[in-house]
């Protein structure tokens, strides 16, 4: 396998294992195994990812995430550890999100929903 394939992988498989990584933490994962690799590269294979479809990018808090998951979903977003969670987003919640469109006179899309939680553990440590 070539170099560039090799870490054209080591960036998609180090997306999977992280949850909802930066740029940043896809770098510092694949730099463990491939010690040559550049920011320049991970951000170039991360968006070959995108642009294949095979991630999308969620501005989260401040900070631009790639999600692996890009069947329409809902994000648990713990504001303790900036963790998030993947939630279905369909069903009563998403046909009331149409009719707001709807309502409005408008076409819905699509809906990238963010909720704000607090975590068990977060919860707990929370004084
Ligand atoms: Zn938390
Ligand atoms: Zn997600």
């Amino acid at each position: 396998m070539s170099l560039r394939s090799r870490q054209g992988r080591a960036v998609a498989d180090a997306l999977q294992a992280l949850d909802h990584p930066t740029a940043d933490e896809v770098f510092q994962a694949v730099r463990r195994h491939e010690p040559k690799v550049g920011l320049a590269t991970v951000y170039r294979n991360l968006d070959a990812l995108v642009e294949r479809g095979a991630a999308q990018v969620r501005h989260v808090g401040g900070q631009r995430r790639y999600d692996p998951m890009t069947a329409r979903h809902a994000h648990l977003h713990c504001t303790g550890c900036d963790r998030l969670t993947d939630v279905p987003l369909e069903g009563p919640l998403l046909d009331s999100l149409r009719r707001l469109a709807d309502e409005a006179g408008m076409e819905f899309e699509d809906a990238l929903l963010e909720v704000r939680v607090l975590c068990p553990r977060c919860k707990e440590t929370r004084p």
